[in-house]
Parts: C-alpha cells; structure tokens; sequence
C-alpha cells in the first residue's frame, strides 16, 4: 500500500500515519519528496487495516492499493497456467476446448440429439442445466436428478463430460454421482457459502462471472474455492450489466487478456449470455477465440425456436459445425487448436 500525504502535511500528520501503520504490523518505508511525503506499507499486516479508514487520517491525501487481495489465485503465487482436467478434457492447454448443449435440459431425446450433434462438431464436454436459476418463479426450473440421470447415460454412451449448474450446497452430493464440473452460475457467484462448500469437492468448479462483478470481485470468489482445498477452478466470462440494452449482457472480452495476466486459472467465454441473440453469439464467439479464451461456453438446441428456455441465444446445431470450422482457422493463428470433430457413431462407445 502507498500512502500519499497532502502537500500541506505537517510532521505530526506524518508521524500518525506512520505509528497506525506500524501498529498494525506494517514495515514504512518514507520518501521526502519536495512537494509530498509519500509512505509505502509493506509486510503482513497483523490486523486488518482497512484503506479507506487511512484516508480519513488528517493529511492523507490518497492510498493506493499495490497488492492483489487474493492469493492462491493469482500468479504471483503461481506463474504458470493452470490445466483443469475434465474427465479427461484439459482446460487451459494448447486446445481450446468448446462445451455445448441445451440451456435447461428438457428430454432425454432433445439432449441425446443435441450432444450427438454438438460432439459430431468437436465439443469435448456437453453442457445442460438441471437445476435453472430463472428470474421468474413461474419459468421452467429444470428437472433436477431426473435431467442428470439423462446427462451422465450419454456421457458415458457418447464419451464425453458433463457440466451442469449447482444452484444449492444442499444438493452438491447428489450431483457428484452424475457430473464431471459443477458450473456456479452469474447469480450465484458471491453465494460464498457455496463456493466453500465447493472448495471441499475433489471435481472441477466452473466459475461465471457475476452479473455486476469486477474481475478483482470474481477473482476473489475463485479465491474462495482454492482456498477450501479445490485448485480445479475453470473461470467464465458470461457478460456484465451495463448501460446498454442493444444485447442481453456487455460480453468484456477485455476480461480475458486482464485475467490472463492476473491468474493462473484458465477462462472460458459464453457470448451465448454475452449477447442474448444467436445471430451475435457467432462473431462473439470468434472474437473470444482470437482474444486467447482457453474455451468457449455456447448454449446449442436441436429446436431452438421450440426450446423451454434461452431458445433466441441457441445455435442450430448446422450453426455450430460451421463455428467450430471457423474457430479451427482462428485458433493456430494464435498457436492453439481445437479438437477434431469426431463422428457420432464412431464416438458411442
Ligand atoms: C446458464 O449457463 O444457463 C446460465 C443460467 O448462465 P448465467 O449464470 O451466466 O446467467
Ligand atoms: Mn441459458
């Protein structure tokens, strides 16, 4: 922490500022300038001092945080990338790696066409929620256990993973019997609570963005996994609120360079609730890939315009194949790739 002393600061302003820094255990570090004195706090502190209550001390001019407030999270603490493995499916290495699927998983024959599909096309996970955090009460709200009954048979049938959204520490246990990676959803992401509970699981978390976070925000939910014990944490940029309305969300393709330098973890991108509308869930989906995106998070319906919920930001499954033969131009000219499409039939094991 720096603290910058107003021009007009006399000694005894100094000096107090300096006896509250050390007096929370901090080393000072002085520097007389000319015109301002500026003090730089560093060590562990042994009780929390909160930086806003340093800028009330008469004479302190402002205080400029240099630390991260997390750790485990951050590359300081790990300079290298983090490779989530996903059933087998590593997130964060040289492939960029696509889960797809329904927004709420309505049949077992709308997902059984769906993930078909999607994995003819290259996805290597399917994702399909269960659980649906909706805003209105009177919306489908998912068919619980029944739906990730249907998820974990074609995971197996079809060899691939399976992510779907917990909504509740209640129902964590059950959910592991059936997922590969448990997706915390945009609302869910300061239930911290939940993100402790997860922190004791031994399978990966998917991480969304908030609706309103900042990075340093979200980053300091992952924190809250890492730090329970659970390092396998895969992060999403979903869209943020902001004043525009021309789109469901402010996709912040921005957030994946700056989390990149920040954290060790890997990112995936959902233009799907980035943008609310299937015709900008395409380009969106480029741009994340061309931005360094470890993945990509893309809602897919076998019958989009009959689809229970989400069906304006779902692909045609025809879409999909011809994003991900996009993507397998974009990707090498950032020296990635995505995986080959395996055919259905040769896939079923
Ligand atoms: C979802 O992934 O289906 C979902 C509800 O997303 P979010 O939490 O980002 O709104
Ligand atoms: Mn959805």
């Amino acid at each position: 922490m720096i603290i910058v002393m107003e021009q007009t600061a006399d000694e005894p302003q100094v000096q107090r500022v300096i006896e509250t820094l050390v007096g929370a255990g901090y080393d000072v570090h002085r520097s007389t300038g000319a015109a301002h004195t500026v003090l730089g706090a560093v060590g562990v502190p042994k009780t929390p001092l909160d930086p806003r209550s340093l800028e009330l001390i008469e004479g302190v001019r402002e205080v400029i945080k240099i630390s991260e407030p997390y750790k485990l999270v951050g590359r300081t603490f790990k300079p290298q990338d983090t490779i989530v493995d996903i059933a087998g499916v590593k997130v964060g290495g040289p492939e960029v790696i696509v889960m797809a699927g329904p927004c709420a998983v309505e049949s077992m024959e709308q997902l059984r066409t769906t993930a078909v599909a999607v994995q003819a096309s290259g996805a290597r996970i399917l994702r399909g929620g269960a659980f649906k955090p909706r805003t209105s009460p009177y919306s489908f709200q998912g068919h619980g256990e029944e739906a990730l009954r249907w998820m974990r048979a074609l995971g197996d049938e079809l060899g691939v993973a399976v992510v779907s959204e917990v909504m509740d520490v209640r129902t964590i246990e059950m959910m592991l019997k059936y997922v590969d990676c448990l997706q915390v959803g945009a609302r869910n992401m300061q239930n911290f609570d939940l993100l402790r509970e997860l922190g004791r699981v031994r399978k990966p978390v998917m991480l969304k963005r908030g609706l309103s976070a900042t990075i340093e925000e979200w980053l300091l939910s992952a924190e809250y996994v890492l730090a329970g014990g659970n390092s396998q944490v895969v992060l999403c940029e979903r869209g943020i609120r902001t004043f525009e309305n021309a789109t469901r969300n402010t996709l912040d393709i921005s957030a994946i360079p700056v989390v990149k330098k920040l954290s060790h973890l890997p990112i995936l991108v959902d233009p799907s609730h980035g943008t609310g509308r299937r015709d900008k869930v395409i380009p969106m989906a480029r741009a994340g890939v061309a931005a360094g995106a470890d993945g990509l998070l893309i809602e897919v319906h076998c019958d989009p315009d009959k689809a229970w919920s989400d069906g304006a930001q779902s692909l045609y499954p025809e879409q999909f194949e011809r994003l991900m033969g996009e993507l397998r131009v974009i990707a090498p000219v950032i020296g990635r790739s995505l995986p080959l499409p395996k055919p259905a039939a040769a896939a079923a094991r």
